[in-house]
């Protein structure tokens, strides 16, 4: 056995410290010397290899036949979870070490009092379940806003093998995140998704109204100079009067998941939006479902919502029939 090189001390080191760095400390970093050029290009290529970071059950790769970019920054989380001071502003991504894959259970706790059922094994989702929703279905008939779904969660009996959990197991379908020339980063299926099948939640910060409204205009400046694509969804649960009774903003532009880069198709694509309410947590989770077969390939979009086209918008490329050239732009 050879005696460790300074070489190798700086390997190592470097090994523990370049996953923590965003893309531009990666870059000062990579210049100080080769060894560490040598491991920030191996921290760039197992970015590129997995935009879910080994969270998920596959990797969800990059793929960027358009330019030299070789993958988007953010922090992954499989989960929309609350900005707390804890919220991490740093994730290693790029590390040699793998983690178990898989999302992580139990999920971020939404700290409201735990209620949920009491099934015996294998009957969540029956006429008994307290957690099954005899209403969402109706409601969807009915058009009336945004259909939704119950699940058992944190309060129920039942464990996460629960057939009434199927969105809170992370993205269990084979995707891939491909750069393309007008809209930029895109999701595409990698495998085909039959029509119904769960694809994945849409992921981000829930915010505040008052903290929706504050980061919209700073996006809002940021995107008007092409610094930023914002990632914010204002969804409004309507009841059948038509009248709003509850709005839910998730943030996924800096904390996400892959769905942060599904755009936008003002036909609705290929994805349905379904808010989906867990027993014992307040606020639902955005999941997005196959609204019909997908092919492998195909590239993943859904309606961000029915605001009226921003004439002062980004523009829209989802080349749909019914596309005004802009995108939805939610007054906040
Ligand atoms: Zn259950
Ligand atoms: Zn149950
Ligand atoms: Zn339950």
């Amino acid at each position: 056995m050879r005696n460790p090189t300074a070489a190798d001390a700086v390997s190592e080191l470097a090994e523990l410290v370049l996953p923590w760095l965003p893309p531009p400390d990666l870059a000062a970093a990579a210049s100080a010397s080769r060894a560490m050029r040598a491991a920030a290009s191996a921290v760039t290529a197992r970015r590129a290899a997995d935009s879910a970071r080994g969270l998920e059950a596959f990797p969800a790769p990059f793929v960027n036949p358009i330019d030299s970019q070789p993958y988007s920054y953010f922090i992954y989380t499989p989960f929309s979870l609350i900005p707390s001071a804890a919220s991490f502003h740093a994730q290693p991504w790029g590390c040699a070490w793998s983690r178990t894959p898989g999302p992580t259970w139990p999920r971020p706790d939404l700290g409201l009092p735990l209620a949920g059922c009491s099934c015996a094994r294998g009957e969540c989702g029956g006429a008994a379940c307290a957690c099954a929703d005899a209403e969402a279905e109706a409601a969807d008939a009915s058009g009336a806003g945004m259909a939704s779904l119950s699940e058992c969660g944190d309060g129920c009996a039942c464990g996460p093998s629960c057939e009434n959990r199927r969105t809170q197991r992370g993205v269990t379908v084979r995707l891939r995140v491909l750069r393309q020339l007008k809209k930029g980063w895109a999701l595409h299926a990698a495998e085909v998704i039959h029509r119904g099948q769960f694809v994945c939640e849409y992921a981000g910060e829930f915010l505040t109204t008052e903290e929706a409204r504050r980061r919209h205009r700073l996006y809002d400046e940021l995107a008007s100079v092409g610094k930023l694509s914002p990632a914010l969804l204002v969804i409004r649960e309507h009841l059948p009067s038509g009248r709003v009774c509850m709005r839910v903003n998730i943030d996924a532009t800096k904390v996400g998941n892959v769905a942060r880069f599904i755009n936008h198709s003002c036909d609705g694509g290929n994805l349905r939006p379904i808010l989906v309410r867990s027993s014992g947590s307040l606020l639902p989770r955005l999941c997005l479902f196959a609204a019909r077969d997908i092919v492998d390939g195909e590239e993943l979009a859904f309606s961000y919502g029915d605001a009226k086209p921003n004439p002062k918008g980004l523009p829209c490329f989802c080349e749909s029939s019914c596309c005004p050239g802009v995108l939805p732009a939610e007054e906040t």
